[in-house]
């Protein structure tokens, strides 16, 4: 499984991938961080479509076209507010990566990219999130599903190095 989990670093908005995710809010109307730079480069027609949308609850994923994004889709989940981990984060952030992957296999799609989610204004600890994140990719990738190239799209060293750990705990599976 981890032949198909990669980890780079860089801007998410830049890669040709059947999906990259959004670290978005409830609303879905766009804000600051990663789910600003996608809309920029996306260009105004996200927005009119994720309008259309209604917004989405956290934990779970909606999925648009990708506009003028190399990507083709894009797969907007809603992470949780890092609240001191007693409020159920762990499990909404897992829920994240698992509808995330689960609309994109429900689709048809082999490759998806996703930002760390909640790391950022969200405050959600970048290394227990890296932990959450590579393991429950690698259990949706144990599943019978299409999914042939996941990329954590990681910005910044500290958040490469929390993934690469992450990925070497489980021990090349
Ligand atoms: P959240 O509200 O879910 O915390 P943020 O956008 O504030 O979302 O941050 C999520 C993560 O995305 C952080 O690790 C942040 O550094 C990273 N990030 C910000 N911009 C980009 C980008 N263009 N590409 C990839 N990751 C990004």
């Amino acid at each position: 499984m981890a032949d198909r989990m990669t980890i780079v670093e860089g801007d998410i908005t830049r890669l040709d991938v059947d999906a990259i995710v959004n670290a978005a809010n409830e609303s879905l109307l766009g804000g600051g961080g990663v789910d600003g730079a996608i809309h920029r480069a996306a260009g105004s027609e996200l927005q009119a479509e994720c309008k259309t949308l209604g917004g989405c609850p956290t934990g779970e994923a909606r999925i648009t076209r990708g506009y003028a994004l190399a990507a083709r889709h894009v797969i907007h989940t809603v992470g949780p507010i890092w609240q001191g981990g007693g409020s159920g984060e762990e499990d909404l952030l897992a829920a994240c990566y698992r509808e995330s992957l689960g609309l994109a296999a429900g689709n048809g799609l082999k490759s998806i990219a996703f930002p760390a989610i909640s790391t950022g204004v969200y405050r959600f600890p970048p290394e227990r999130a890296a932990g959450i994140a590579v393991g429950t990719v690698h259990a949706f990738l144990h599943g019978d599903q299409p999914i042939e190239s996941v990329i954590f799209c990681c910005f910044g060293e500290a958040s490469v190095q929390a993934h690469e750990k992450a990925l070497a705990a489980l021990g090349g599976d």
